[in-house]
């Protein structure tokens, strides 16, 4: 209806526009309490589903919803009026917050991934958007921050990383073992070869010396070198070569089975264990002469046969790589340290060369082949059986003075 001078209109047509008026207006609050409600369902909806604070232009929070206060632990009172450095995990670089703030204070939209800390202390991650409301003159007068919690996806973030490292050292051990194994396996091998050529040759002299017979009888000077040197000797070292072969393929075997040994891990006695272990090597001790001394050991977690036989090991190998020089003095002791219990094994003996003391833990390694029996997998087993019990082996040595061979295990303690 064109305005017009409403002293103008005549009384019916004063009526039809206060009429018209009334209508509008009732549309008008139809429209506003079909958005008022609207607006409720949305918060309603976004308070279910996300983590909402708003905080002012100097960044004090005005406004919490539960969830922030259920993930933060902190009450609405707590909350209100203080900062977000309340639930600051110090995780983040200074520079993180400063580029936040720079974002939105220019009234931009700030997206990012936020660790948080709890009241109890407790860490949580927050996929967090931050919304900056402008005023008139585009000034922020305030921050929306709407948050999901993404806490299990970060864990299983890390988790995942996790593997893939542990994926990579297996793949990297593994390339080692295959290695190892086959420059072992080459040795005997040519020795096997090279002394089925000489059996051969052996044969062909017989042969030759059968060919030339004369009435059938070969002369007994023919057949001495053949059959007295060449053939015994080649036959020792084949069967030499062979053993070998067949001792570090037994080997191989016994590493790869330990993977898929069950483990039972339960609370070790660990002086109950040692004495078991001294006991059963006595004989040996004895006859060394051993001096053994074994101090109170804390109590540890592990499997009670496989932690045996690492401890049996690093035994046996004192006795094996003792000094003739001198009787074997043998200490074991032990201590907590970070919640895992470390052992200590020392012996007086032959010591290992700096440089050698990381390869004495690789497979088939023997830094003194000349000193009897071994495999040269005593120490990778242990470090196989440890690391699959959550623990650790490393030695410390002296040429010439003795090696000490910690073992750490998880002491059950918290
Ligand atoms: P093995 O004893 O069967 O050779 P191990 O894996 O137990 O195999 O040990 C690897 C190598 O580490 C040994 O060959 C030896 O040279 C060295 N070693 C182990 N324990 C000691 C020790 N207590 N003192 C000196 N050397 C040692």
């Amino acid at each position: 209806m064109p305005l017009s001078d409403p002293s103008k209109l005549t009384n019916a047509e004063l009526v039809a526009r206060l009429r018209t008026n009334l209508a509008e207006r009732e549309q008008f609050e139809r429209e506003r309490a079909g958005m008022l409600s609207e607006l409720r369902d949305m918060k309603a909806a976004l308070d279910e589903h996300s983590i909402v604070a708003i905080t002012n232009a100097a960044g004090k929070i005005t406004y919490v919803n539960d969830k922030f206060c259920a993930i933060s632990q902190y009450s609405r009172e707590e909350l209100i009026g203080q900062d977000h450095r309340i639930i600051n995990s110090r995780h983040h670089p200074k520079a993180f917050f400063q580029e936040l703030w720079g974002t939105i204070v220019q009234g931009r939209v700030w997206h990012g991934e936020i660790r948080n800390r709890a009241k109890d202390g407790s860490l949580y991650w927050v996929d967090t958007t931050i919304f900056p409301r402008l005023n008139e003159s585009g000034q922020p007068v305030h921050y929306v921050a709407i948050r999901t919690d993404i806490t299990q996806r970060k864990t299983d973030e890390a988790e995942l990383e996790q593997f893939a490292r542990d994926l990579e050292e297996k793949n990297k051990e593994l390339e080692t073992i295959v290695y190892t194994v086959s420059h072992d396996l080459r040795s005997p091998l040519v020795n096997v070869q090279g002394f089925s050529k000489q059996l051969n040759r052996a044969c062909e002299k017989i042969q030759a010396a059968a060919a030339g017979a004369r009435d059938g009888l070969v002369p007994a000077a023919d057949l001495k070198q053949p059959v007295e040197v060449a053939i015994p000797q080649a036959l020792r070292f084949i069967n030499a070569g062979v053993n070998r072969m067949e001792m570090l393929l037994a080997g191989l075997l016994r590493y790869s089975r330990l993977g898929r040994v069950a483990l039972t891990i339960r609370p070790l006695d660990m002086d109950a264990l040692l004495a078991e272990i001294v006991t059963a090597m006595s004989f040996q001790l004895g006859e060394a002469k051993a001096e053994v001394r074994v101090d109170p050991l804390p109590g540890c977690l592990g499997d009670s046969v496989q932690t045996n036989q690492v401890f049996s090991n690093l035994i046996d190998n004192a006795l094996k790589y003792r000094d003739p020089a001198r009787p074997l003095r043998l200490t074991v002791s032990g201590r907590i340290e970070a919640g895992q219990a470390v052992y200590v094994v020392a012996d007086n003996g032959i010591g290992i060369a700096p440089e050698h003391q990381g390869k004495a833990f690789e497979i088939f390694h023997r830094l003194n082949p000349e000193a009897g029996a071994g495999e040269g997998l005593g120490l990778t087993i242990a470090q196989r059986v440890l690391e699959r019990q959550r623990g650790r082996i490393w030695v410390e040595s002296r040429e010439g003075e003795g090696s000490t061979f910690f073992v750490s295990l998880p002491s059950g303690e918290t």
